[in-house]
């Protein structure tokens, strides 16, 4: 089995990109951001949980998160592995996640890190906040506080990884295509 997980900031282009990787390398596709955000449309007892801190751009904690994410990874039979997408996003989940992985007799393969820097990634977001149906895309604010929140609990992960030698880091900037070129070339390396 193989797990990728795409890392980055909000606004990398990590929706966009898992996508055509899952595609590509026939991989599962899991966003936690989708799920939360499919959940609160569909207004289950998760989706009203999880509003009050989207909606504000704050982490949804980590017992709610990590139920959620083992529950979906349960649910795909017979896969050929996983592209985590938004997960992990805290030093918690990540050693769950390879404890969880770990059960499993599988584990985290490659983590592509794509590098986007601050002005852009602001950019970015306001642009998509223009056209989005996202509430947490179209507040200044809001916006602020996720790239806030990721400087101070997510960007760490990236030492995580690094130290376990599975970090790659990918240029963000570009068209689509070329973005997804580069992040080939090195899964290229790990799946055949
Ligand atoms: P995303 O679509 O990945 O930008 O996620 C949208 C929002 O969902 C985030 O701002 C968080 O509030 C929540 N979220 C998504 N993934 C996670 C996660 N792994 N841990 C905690 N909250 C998350």
């Amino acid at each position: 089995m193989i797990n990728i997980i795409l890392f980055g900031p909000p606004g990398s282009g990590k929706g966009t990109q898992s996508v055509k990787i899952s595609k590509k390398y026939n991989l599962s596709h899991l966003s936690t951001g989708d799920i939360f955000r499919m959940n609160i449309k569909n207004k289950t007892d998760l989706g009203k949980k999880a509003i009050f801190y989207i909606n504000k751009g704050n982490l949804v904690p980590d017992d709610i998160t990590l139920a959620m994410l083992k529950n979906e990874f349960n649910s795909f039979k017979n896969t050929n592995g996983f592209i985590f997408d938004g997960f992990p996003r805290t030093i918690f989940q990540a050693n769950n996640l390879d404890e969880f992985l770990k059960s499993k007799n599988t584990k985290v393969s490659s983590v592509i890190s794509l590098e986007v820097d601050e002005i852009e990634l602001t950019r970015r977001l306001l642009l998509r906040g223009v056209n989005s149906k996202r509430d947490d895309d179209r507040d200044k604010d809001v916006i602020k506080n996720r790239i806030q929140v990721y400087k101070k609990e997510t960007f760490i992960l990236k030492n995580y990884y690094d130290s376990k030698e599975i970090l790659s880091e990918v240029n963000g900037i570009g068209s689509i295509d070329e973005i997804f070129k580069n992040i080939s070339d090195k899964l290229d390396l790990i799946i055949e």
